[in-house]
């Protein structure tokens, strides 16, 4: 039998663990056989029916691209109902790969709460989010960050993590708005090697990207949206009407999430393409008059305003005539000059091609309408008659030769591992 079954959910004030037992080939799968999740206040009042369904919806996906079985002792009735819709919303999504496997719960509940508000936003400090927070500021909402990488080696997330707790916390001071800061396991349990020796190429996506950081935020922020009463948990959108571009968290994937008879999702501002977010947000900053920083940069605890996320939000802030540094964007010199800097030393390894693809056009074109409004033209300038592709090309060669002795050592050395595996 390949299958997984949740032994036991047992919750200590704030914090629930699941544990599970793994069979057959889904053990090569996990990395270990508790999940927890750690709340900032007592969740014993929540129904573990509701608690379960972060781990189900954590894991489940999996089942479905193994062809496995997941078997629970009880859940909550509406989740279990909109199951089938999610799994095949996820088909759609994923036509190349056939979901299998089943779910199976020995028992689901009839759960409802009191609705005394209408959301609580996933919040993690950057364009998307605040936006969605904007456009939604007169309910109130409840701003609720999950921390997936607790248990990662790899130490800077954790640093990030804290960096995004100290921000929040403060945003949500001056906006007079409810926190909560919920830390877990769940990015860390399943095996990024076996997943992409198995399952990655097919599907064409990540384990994280392609399924896993929407199942588990939304149903993370379930049981903390039935203690505040909130009708709708919202989750920004990365995507918008008429981009090919797709993830776990899509418009037709998110909103089939139901839990507790009224409780559901809302997959916010897919009517809005990134740049039109920006617009927004530049907008509403100067309108303020004070500055609005947000945090763009993954896994950092600043903007480094030298990598391509950085880059490609000061591009998209400039096209809209707002001021970077009203932004959180520190850089002291001209644009131009700081830029032109870090392309000498890093173009190399810069995905310009995606960018210059995926993400610059809208931008372009705004800097275009926009060109009279724009203060910063010198930049806009070159940015517009810089050749990133032949330079990059050039930036390549370059660090070949620079670097031909070490690369061909660390080639020698991977080449050894895969070998004595
Ligand atoms: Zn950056």
């Amino acid at each position: 039998m390949d299958d997984i079954i949740l032994e036991e959910t047992r919750v200590k004030s704030g914090r629930v663990e699941f544990n599970y037992e793994l069979r057959g080939k889904l053990s090569h799968y996990f990395t270990t056989k508790c999940m927890y999740v750690e709340y900032g206040q007592e969740i014993g009042n929540v129904p573990k029916s509701i608690l379960n369904i972060s781990f189900v919806a954590s894991v489940l996906p999996l089942m479905w691209l193994t062809d496995t079985v997941l078997w629970v002792d009880e859940i909550d009735r509406t989740f279990y109902d909109c199951v089938i819709r999610l799994k095949n919303a996820y088909q759609e999504l994923y036509p190349q790969y056939p979901l299998k496997g089943r779910f199976v719960a020995a028992k689901t509940v009839y759960n409802s709460y009191e609705i005394k508000r209408e959301c609580l936003l996933l919040f993690s400090g950057g364009i998307d989010a605040h936006v969605s927070y904007l456009r939604n500021r007169e309910y109130k909402p409840v701003l609720c960050n999950i921390q997936g990488w607790y248990d990662d080696p790899d130490k800077t997330k954790i640093a990030a993590a804290n960096a995004d707790y100290k921000d929040i916390k403060a945003f949500a001071r001056k906006e007079d708005v409810k926190f909560e800061y919920v830390k877990s396991n769940f990015a860390t349990l399943v095996n990024n090697y076996e997943f992409k020796k198995n399952i990655q190429t097919k599907l064409g996506d990540s384990w994280w990207h392609g399924f896993q950081h929407s199942m588990s935020f939304i149903s993370i922020a379930m049981p903390l949206a039935y203690i505040y009463g909130a009708k709708n948990i919202y989750i920004a959108s990365s995507f918008a009407i008429g981009n090919p571009g797709k993830c776990a968290s899509y418009a037709t994937t998110d909103i089939e999430f139901k839990f507790a008879t009224d409780g559901g999702c809302i997959h916010d501002a897919f009517d809005m393409s990134r740049q039109k977010k920006v617009q927004y947000l530049v907008e509403y900053q100067k309108k303020s008059g004070k500055p609005y920083p947000v945090r763009v940069c993954s896994f950092n605890d600043k903007n480094c305003c030298e990598c391509e996320k950085c880059f490609r939000t000061i591009l998209e802030i400039v096209a809209e005539g707002g001021d970077i540094h009203n932004f959180g964007f520190e850089i002291e010199s001209s644009l131009k000059e700081h830029w032109e800097n870090v392309f000498e030393r890093k173009l190399y390894g810069f995905g310009v091609e995606g960018e210059k693809k995926k993400h610059w056009p809208d931008t372009i074109k705004r800097m275009k309408e926009n060109y009279a409004k724009i203060e910063e033209k010198e930049f806009v300038d070159w940015f517009l008659n810089y050749d990133f592709i032949g330079e990059r090309k050039k930036a390549l060669r370059k660090y070949y030769r620079d670097n031909f002795g070490s690369i061909l050592k660390r080639k020698i050395v991977e080449y050894r591992e895969k070998n004595s595996e």
